[in-house]
């Protein structure tokens, strides 16, 4: 059965939070259309600043990459939004690969940057 809104997750890694905040807050009125889950700070911090329910898996480097890739392949996220930060290495290095891996395989739009997540959403 299809669903009613397309879901869409958010991820940031820490030096890219406040760059997706912002763009949540800039596309508010579009974002209101999906239904919205993320890694758990990324998820936290676009709910309090928006004000939209942004369903919280648990955080990146404690398995949140991990479990929104095992959506990705169940066909329950149709698109996702991850801002990775290209100048610092992450701990959870291999769960970030897997996730972009798994985005390519089950061919679903996967913004890694504002001017990718502006294309996608508009
Ligand atoms: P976080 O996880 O939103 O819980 O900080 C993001 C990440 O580091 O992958």
């Amino acid at each position: 059965m299809a669903r009613e809104k397309k879901v869409i997750a958010l991820i940031a890694h820490d030096n890219k939070k406040k760059e997706l905040v912002d763009w949540a807050l800039m596309n508010k009125d579009l974002l209101k259309e999906y239904e919205l889950c993320g890694t758990g700070h990324t998820a936290g911090l676009v709910q309090e600043a928006t004000g939209l329910k942004v369903k919280p898996y648990l955080s990146g480097p404690l398995g949140g990459d991990q479990q929104i890739g095992a959506k990705v392949a169940e066909g329950k996220i149709d698109i996702v939004v991850f801002f990775w930060d290209p100048l610092q290495m992450q701990p959870h290095d291999p769960d970030i690969k897997a996730l972009l891996r798994i985005a390519v395989v089950y061919n679903i739009p996967i913004a890694t940057n504002k001017a990718t997540a502006d294309c996608i959403i508009k």
